[in-house]
């Protein structure tokens, strides 16, 4: 009787612990937001017209206003969503981390994030420009040899640049707003990103330039984790933009936050 009792007793601990052991591995992104009935998005502070602090310390900007529309067709509620500030050398760590759920975040795909990182459809593209002050001489990528060039660290230009202009040397910041205040106190000779993010900076002030060539394509999408865990979510995302794209919802926001 004891015998049967323990075989009983060790068979329902097996059972057990085998369906704890499968709610633990699957754990699907888009499932967990609805339970939690709450959007965790990471977004730019630092990058506007994409997404920065208005006076009053709220996150504004075009993809703050494209998570919102996310927030909105998960949850049915714009407002069901925190925002959490991360920075182009520490988003990638934020999601992979867990602590948010996405990140919009004026983020390109890359081959190599590709390898770490799942994205949606893009849903703008920018390219890679030079900005300079207002009385340089500096026209094309091939006057900055031996010359000293601003970027963000983590930005798609901080590997492209040194392989593409000799004796270039690299002046790496961790925000757009303290790269582009060391390129007007003349700290370098010129700052690289994306056009759309130097027109941000440059929008209203007459003592720098954009030069009109541009280097690269940026598409910008939505980022997720890599895997299973996150198709559902990445599917449904991808619905609403396609639909915002076709409803020219994309294209009142880029007219709403002056973006070409
Ligand atoms: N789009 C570029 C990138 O993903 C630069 C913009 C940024 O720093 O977020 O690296």
């Amino acid at each position: 009787m004891i015998k049967k009792l323990s075989c009983i007793l060790l068979f329902l601990t097996i059972l057990l612990c085998g369906c704890e052991k499968k709610q633990e591995v699957f754990n699907d992104t888009l499932t967990s937001v609805r339970q939690k009935d709450l959007l965790t998005v990471g977004v730019k502070v630092d990058t506007p017209p994409f997404g920065f602090l208005d006076k009053k310390g709220n996150n504004v900007g075009f993809d703050i206003d494209l998570a919102k529309l996310i927030a909105q067709k998960i949850l049915g509620d714009e407002n069901k969503i925190v925002f959490v500030p991360v920075n182009t050398t520490n988003r990638i760590m934020k999601l992979s981390s867990g602590e948010v759920d996405l990140v919009v975040a004026t983020m390109s795909i890359t081959p190599q994030r590709k390898m770490i990182l799942d994205f949606s459809i893009p849903y703008h593209t920018a390219g890679q420009a030079i900005l300079v002050r207002k009385d340089s001489k500096i026209t094309t990528l091939s006057d900055l040899r031996d010359k000293k060039v601003i970027i963000v660290y983590g930005s798609t230009v901080e590997k492209s640049l040194s392989s593409s202009v000799p004796n270039i040397q690299i002046i790496g910041y961790k925000t757009y707003p303290e790269a582009f205040a060391a390129l007007k106190a003349g700290k370098a000779d010129a700052m690289i990103s994306d056009d759309t993010i130097l027109m941000g900076f440059a929008y209203n002030d007459s003592s720098v330039k954009i030069l009109p060539k541009r280097y690269s394509k940026e598409p910008y999408a939505v980022v997720f984790r890599k895997g299973e865990e996150s198709e559902k979510l990445l599917e449904t995302v991808n619905i609403e933009l396609k639909e915002a794209l076709n409803k020219g919802v994309i294209r009142q926001l880029k007219e709403k936050w002056k973006i070409n």
